[in-house]
């Protein structure tokens, strides 16, 4: 039944995007798209449920076009220094004519393509490296930047590092969740950040739940984080006030949790920005 729904979605206009801030030593960095589908009669279903069924029943490339397009034109709203995440899944990366899609909507739609990020993971460059390599360098080229996500979980091989050209790996939230008290995920953190800036690639760790966290990837090196302590992903209303409220600067409150951690990584960007 569900399977059936999802075909249907689309058309139905079931589909929504949520924004979570990504923050950096200047404040927020941007924003990941991250898809939402309400089903008439069973609500949210989760995207770990549906988006391995959409990708199953070769639906991902015609879903992800939606999210591109649809995420690009909420990003025209937004402040021009705020880069748009999109999450890209194997199947859809792999159909014929990406880059060309990609590019198309962004002169369509009137996004710089040094806004657009491309988050992809481990599994999408399982196959296929020549043609992968060359769509990678295709979106490098049009000034889109790159992230590898879920690092650490999957292979991790190094060839990637080295062969394909990243601007950003994200730590998954696997090795942030115990960094408080695991050594083992400190060593494996401070590990990845220093391998990745010997790249020059910078680091987003996600998943960061408590100032304890956010104070140790601080410590850590890490570029910028990713989490329920700055702000969980935000519905396109609460993400209109979090923009104004931005905006207004310290008179209006921050729209983050105010702990000593969550805010020396948004440094005084809040207060600049008035
Ligand atoms: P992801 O790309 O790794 O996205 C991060 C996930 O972590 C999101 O789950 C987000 O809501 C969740 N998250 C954020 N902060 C925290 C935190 O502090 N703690 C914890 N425990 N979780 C946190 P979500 O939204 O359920 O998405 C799950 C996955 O579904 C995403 O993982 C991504 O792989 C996929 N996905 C979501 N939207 C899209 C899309 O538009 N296209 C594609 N291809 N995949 C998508
Ligand atoms: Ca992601
Ligand atoms: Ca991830």
């Amino acid at each position: 039944m569900l399977r059936r729904s999802l075909r249907m979605a689309l058309q139905r206009q079931e589909f929504s995007i949520d924004y979570q801030p990504i923050v950096g030593d200047k404040g927020v960095a941007g924003f990941e798209a991250l898809l939402r589908w309400d089903h008439p009669l069973l609500g949210t279903i989760p995207p770990s449920v549906f988006i391995p069924m959409a990708e199953s029943d070769g639906l991902m490339p015609e879903i992800g076009s939606w999210v591109l397009d649809q995420a690009c034109r909420e990003a025209l709203e937004w402040p021009e220094e705020f880069t748009l995440a999109v999450n890209v899944s194997p199947a859809e990366f792999l159909t014929d004519g990406l880059t060309d899609r990609i590019s198309q909507t962004l002169d369509e739609i009137g996004l710089a393509a040094d806004r657009l990020e491309v988050e992809i993971t481990e599994g999408v460059l399982l196959e296929r490296t020549v043609d992968n390599l060359d769509t990678l360098n295709t979106l490098s080229v049009l000034g889109i930047r790159i992230s590898l996500d879920d690092f650490g979980t999957m292979y991790s091989s190094l060839s990637y590092l080295k062969n394909f050209p990243f601007d950003t790996i994200k730590i998954d939230k696997y090795f942030v969740s115990d960094l408080e008290n695991n050594e083992k995920s400190q060593a494996i953190v401070r590990s990845v950040i220093v391998l990745a800036h010997a790249l020059e690639m910078a680091v987003t760790a996600e998943g960061v739940e408590t100032p304890a966290q956010a104070q140790w990837l601080n410590d850590l090196g890490c570029d910028r984080i990713q989490g329920y302590v700055i702000s969980p992903p935000l519905k396109v209303n609460a993400m209109k006030s979090f923009l104004t409220t931005l905006k207004q600067g310290p008179g209006g409150g921050t729209p983050v949790s105010n702990d000593k951690a969550s805010q020396d990584w948004l440094g005084t960007d809040i207060e600049s920005r008035t």
